[in-house]
């Protein structure tokens, strides 16, 4: 698959505001929670009301979705609203019935993007649709699995196709529900710019107090679109209850969040330069992360050093990091100088560290 307008041309041709808005609740739970909580979003950003109808969930025993009943009540949405409709399907029998009721945007969630047979299954049911198709980013932070899937996409001829970044499991605890790992959604912007890119902040953070931010950055990084779940009654939602946010919140959110796509040329610098500042706001607390994570590894050594009473400073293997380092360093265009001083401080930390076990 290669870059191309094309990829890119039917979201333009669609003429809808930008950024794109998904909005609506995870999960479509009654007629009356789908209707009430699409009137609220009538007359805001939103383009598309999204409502899960199949819920794919971790573990059995957890609300599974109320099936196809709530196509109907998608149906009645669109009726009332005048709002597009968006659901996830995840096998040949949901396109089926997805289509059948007219829903306008399908999508595949992150748990079915992670299997080709699934993907491929779906693929050739969408084959010869105008729907739009956007791919979730797979569960595991594995750029090809998600490239693999927009390809199959793109070999079943659908021309209105786009990926979300829902962010990336992780054993680790961190603030998150799934890790950003924005690098990987900033490699896959480079390779196919036309592609339309949204973000979904809500499976990323878990948590409404969070969506606002990871929005921000989403569209500083020159994101097409955002996915937010949102909920009449948050609090008592069927399924990811607490990272839901209500609808006056998003229309608020909307008003709040600077918006970085305009076309003249002293904006057009601006927006570029919010692009690359977000870019380099992701790497620098990564910086922070790894270098954390090696003083906890240092940390460990000094444990054992403590146990065997072995002096902190070992001054060959210093020798050995700095010399290999320096050769790593030139081939990442850093000067030498640049390569002593950062290891010179991130060894003198680690010392601290040490010294701090080997005397507690
Ligand atoms: C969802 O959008 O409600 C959903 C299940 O998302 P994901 O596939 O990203 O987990
Ligand atoms: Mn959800």
């Amino acid at each position: 698959m290669e870059n191309s307008k094309e990829l890119r041309s039917w979201l333009d041709n669609l003429e809808l505001p930008h950024p794109l808005v998904i909005a609506g609740p995870c999960s479509a739970e009654t007629e009356e929670q789908v209707l009430n909580t699409a009137h609220e979003l009538k007359d805001s950003d939103v383009s598309y009301y999204r409502a899960g109808i199949w819920k794919p969930r971790t573990r059995p025993g957890n609300f599974e979705g109320v099936g196809a009943i709530g196509l109907k009540w998608l149906q009645k949405v669109k009726e009332e609203t005048g709002l597009q409709t968006a659901t996830e399907v995840a096998n040949r029998t949901h396109v089926d019935l997805a289509l059948e009721h007219g829903v306008d945007l399908l999508w595949i969630g992150a748990r079915s993007t992670v299997s080709p047979f699934i993907v491929q299954e779906i693929a050739d049911a969408l084959e010869g649709t105008d729907k739009v198709v956007l791919i979730k980013n797979p569960v595991n932070p594995d750029l090809s699995l998600w490239l693999g899937a927009v390809e199959r996409l793109h070999s079943a001829n659908i021309k209105k196709l786009g990926v979300i970044h829902r962010g990336f499991s992780t054993y680790q605890k961190t603030k998150y529900r799934n890790i950003p790992e924005w690098q990987i959604a900033i490699e896959l912007q480079s390779r196919f710019p036309d592609l339309p890119l949204i973000n979904d902040p809500s499976h990323i953070t878990g948590k409404r107090d969070m969506v606002f931010d990871v929005s921000q950055t989403a569209l500083d990084l020159n994101f097409d679109g955002l996915m937010i779940e949102t909920h009449i009654d948050p609090d008592n939602a069927w399924s990811d209850a607490a990272q839901q946010v209500t609808p006056s919140v998003l229309k608020q959110m909307f008003k709040d969040l600077k918006m970085r796509k305009e076309t003249d040329e002293e904006a057009e610098y601006n927006a570029n330069l919010a692009n690359l500042r977000a870019q380099i706001d992701v790497i620098d607390n990564k910086l922070i992360e790894i270098l954390g994570d090696r003083m906890k590894v240092s940390d460990g050594i000094g444990e054992l050093k403590k146990q065997r009473n072995v002096a902190v400073l070992q001054t060959n293997r210093w020798n050995s990091i700095l010399g290999k380092m320096i050769l790593e360093g030139e081939q990442h265009g850093l000067s030498e100088e640049f390569v002593l001083r950062m290891f010179k401080a991130i060894h003198q930390e680690s010392i601290n560290h040490q010294e701090k076990i080997i005397n507690a």
